[in-house]
């Protein structure tokens, strides 16, 4: 039975939720929050110096931002009113973190830019979207593990669910990687800055909570198989009614509704807390995310422009319910030789680094993929006795997983109601035919976390017919290429 106030939970309230989690069966294998306060409001944007207070006793501040202009409602730079307020009260060294082409990057080299401006500092306030955000958490946990400086952050866009977790998703030797880091210990949201964001940003984020009906499934399906650990029912339990009820509203948040950019703001920000619950982002980050990030990394390669990545995982999402709703309807588990299930090292080695070789000169890419992925080979051998019970036992499997999966009809349509992109050429940067082909069939490929597409991989029905089919099911929704 579900416990109606975990399903009605209020990201704001976070001795209250602590309560509600810790009433939850097996709660010991949840993680605690390590954030304090996490506010959501209209002009919450002038907490920022009551925040800094609550950390430190400190008066040396530093900011770190992005190098673009943001305004709120009321046309007001939001960078340099935080500046002023804090300018009241504290010694404010402002850091703007730019490159060249102004898309900023979470990489570590950009994090050492950071890291060389912490000496004397007694707090962090990162004002921005998810890569100021991630860099904030990195570069402040990697410099001081034990003692890392305290970290405010002022959200600047709904755009994605990162805000409110303990990792950062990181651009390593070209490859993206989600590497644990630290919470920021308090979070604003502003609803009079994310109103004023760019309407692709925060449908971004709403884009980022599509991954509600397929990350966890593949996270449960990891788990059954012997694949993942950590499972636990309470992370999406705790989204997805309210996730659901978003998706009902997607007329709403197309037009900028206050109220419903409010509730986005709460189930973005609780799905969030659910990858820190679970130690890990599988509850919000499953095969529709690693098709995204094979995508940003042919991007990163060709040059082409990194999209908003919510609206790149909402349509990599689309691809993923239709697998997912394959695997409920026509995967025979009969039709399944298991003694044919296992290729080996040798076979594989050759085909993951031959998918990732192109992506640079020096094999860095191709050698970071194949060392993450051949420790899910070992693992999918060492646990054969798991997925010969999955077979027995599928019928089982489906009627657990039912309830939280949608029909990528009913995603698509949605997500067209929220004026949220469903094809990849419709990005903010269209990505080209060969590239979205390449990432769908090769995104199983990249790491070790375990997926519905590993196991279509393993079974031996992931090939390119596949993934032509896959396509042309949603061309029949006006979705995909
Ligand atoms: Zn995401």
């Amino acid at each position: 039975m579900l416990d109606n106030r975990l399903i009605e939970a209020d990201a704001t309230k976070l001795d209250e939720l602590r309560e509600i989690l810790k009433a939850q069966e097996n709660s010991d294998k949840l993680c605690g929050i390590g954030m304090k306060e996490i506010h959501i409001e209209h002009g919450g944007a002038k907490k920022v110096c009551q925040a800094v207070k609550s950390l430190t006793d400190g008066k040396k501040v530093l900011m770190v931002t992005g190098p673009t202009e943001i305004v709120d409602v009321d046309g007001k730079n939001v960078k340099e009113a935080v500046k002023a307020y804090l300018d009241a009260e504290y010694d404010v060294e402002w850091l703007v973190i730019s490159e060249p082409n102004s898309i900023v990057h979470a990489t570590p080299e950009n994090a050492a830019k950071i890291q060389a401006h912490f000496e004397g500092k007694d707090i962090v306030v990162g004002i921005g979207g998810g890569t100021i955000c991630d860099l904030c958490k990195y570069s402040t946990y990697y410099y001081d593990h034990e003692n890392p400086l305290p970290l405010v952050i002022v959200q600047t866009a709904l755009s994605v669910n990162a805000f409110s977790d303990d990792s950062s998703v990181m651009l390593i030797n070209g490859v993206k990687r989600t590497v644990h880091s630290r919470y920021p210990l308090i979070l604003i949201i502003d609803l009079d800055i994310v109103a004023a964001a760019p309407a692709e940003m925060n449908v971004s984020g709403y884009g980022d909570l599509i991954a509600t009906w397929t990350a966890p499934v593949d996270w449960y399906l990891g788990n059954v198989l012997g694949m993942g650990q950590h499972f636990h029912t309470a992370p999406s339990d705790m989204i997805r009614t309210q996730c659901d009820r978003l998706l009902e509203k997607s007329e709403k948040l197309a037009a900028g509704d206050a109220k419903t950019l409010g509730e986005l703001a709460n189930v973005l920000t609780l799905s969030g807390l659910s990858m820190g619950l679970a130690n890990e982002s599988s509850p919000a980050s499953g095969s529709e995310h690693v098709m995204s990030h094979l995508i940003d990394m042919a991007s990163g390669v060709r040059k082409t422009g990194i999209c908003y990545h919510g609206t790149q995982v909402a349509v990599s999402g689309i691809m993923s319910e239709i697998i997912w709703d394959w695997l409920l309807n026509d995967f025979d588990p009969k039709k399944v030789d298991l003694d044919k299930c296992y290729p080996s090292f040798e076979e594989m080695e050759p085909r993951v680094k031959a998918a990732f070789d192109w992506l640079d000169d020096t094999h860095n890419a191709a050698n970071e993929c194949w060392a993450d992925y051949q420790k899910k080979l070992q693992r999918w051998h060492d646990h054969k006795a798991e997925f010969k019970a999955f077979l027995e036992n599928f019928d089982e499997f489906k009627k657990a997983v039912a309830p939280w999966v949608k029909k990528p009809e009913y995603i698509a349509d949605c997500m067209h109601k929220a004026n949220a992109p469903t094809r990849y050429s419709k990005l903010n940067f269209p990505v080209d035919e060969k590239t979205v082909r390449w990432a769908i069939t090769n995104c199983h490929l990249m790491r070790n976390r375990f997926s519905v597409i590993d196991l279509l991989h393993f079974t031996g029905f992931w090939t390119d017919e596949f993934v032509q089919k896959l396509i042309e099911r949603a061309e029949a929704m006006d979705a995909g290429l």
